[in-house]
């Protein structure tokens, strides 16, 4: 049997338990948390069909927050669909309505592999577009700052608690946790900030990007918070980018998981690495300014 939490895997470029988005049945109709990118749409589409619905059924859409690989579609979604609204942070909004700074950035990032990954980054339009307060559609809406500063996330009636990449990168059936942690706005403190408001909430389960429900919320909050500063501490330290990621990767491989290329897909090290090391800079000019 399934329940109303399971994910709908988006099977990002034929891969399972990658990108994960959640379907939501609110007062106001069913709404997607999260769209996937453009890039996965006809996944999204196939398994909305076996769940009875088509794209057009749905009312909304809940965003996280603006990385392409969760609200890519958003766009093309609404394009397709006028009436579907669209729910993001304050901060996430006008990048919503205007991608073209998003996406210049992202091709720097990615160059060639832009439009394989993630597709086409349409624009939604300002009347669909709504900035997101402490309650949408009969859930709790809270900031989750950490992983980016324009991230929230929500809480639903029945103790489901919709992270994003706000509780870490944990690839089923494995253990380990990936503090996924990118430029350009890695900020530790204010991740463990959100790790008591997710705590404080105590959830009855974890929806999360990368990938699927955790049913051990405060043994994977608790992990998480241990993770965070590991890597914190490790990047810190100065520890050099091919020993971060061999040691990672040692850990996992000692938890038995073969799932070392999931895991890069989801939750990047090198892109961690980076973050952190941003993060770092920024402390420390901060700190001796201070
Ligand atoms: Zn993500």
């Amino acid at each position: 049997m399934s329940n109303s939490w399971d994910p709908i895997d988006t099977l990002h470029r034929g891969f399972d338990r990658v990108v994960a988005i959640y379907l939501v049945d609110t007062p106001d109709g069913p709404a997607l948390v999260d769209t996937g990118p453009t890039s996965t749409l006809p996944a999204v589409e196939a398994a909305l069909a076996a769940r009875g619905l088509a794209l057009g059924d749905l009312r909304h859409l809940l965003l996280t927050h603006i990385h392409l690989d969760h609200a890519g579609a958003s766009g093309t979604i609404v394009r397709r669909h006028p009436h579907i609204q669209v729910h993001v942070s304050e901060i996430g909004a006008p990048h919503v309505v205007d991608p073209s700074r998003l996406e210049k950035s992202a091709r720097m990032l990615y160059l060639d592999e832009f439009d394989t990954l993630w597709g086409e980054l349409a624009p939604v339009p300002q009347e669909n577009v709504h900035a997101l307060g402490s309650e949408v559609l009969g859930l709790e809406c809270f900031s989750a700052i950490g992983h980016a500063k324009h991230h929230v996330a929500f809480f639903g009636p029945d103790g489901t608690l919709y992270c994003g990449d706000s509780a870490g990168v944990r690839i089923e059936p494995a253990r380990h946790i990936v503090a996924a942690s990118p430029p350009p706005d890695i900020d530790v403190e204010g991740w463990h900030r959100t790790i008591d408001e997710l705590e404080r909430r105590s959830p009855d389960r974890l929806c999360i990007t990368h990938f699927g429900v955790k049913t051990d919320p405060a043994d994977h909050l608790r992990r998480l918070r241990e993770r965070l500063d590991l890597f914190a501490e490790r990047i810190g330290s100065g520890m050099g980018l091919d020993e971060f990621v061999a040691l990672d990767r040692a850990e996992l491989a000692a938890q038995g998981s073969d799932d070392a290329d999931l895991y890069e897909r989801a939750g990047s090290l090198v892109q961690s690495h980076a973050g952190l090391s941003r993060y770092w800079t920024k402390r420390r000019e901060r700190e001796a300014n201070a």
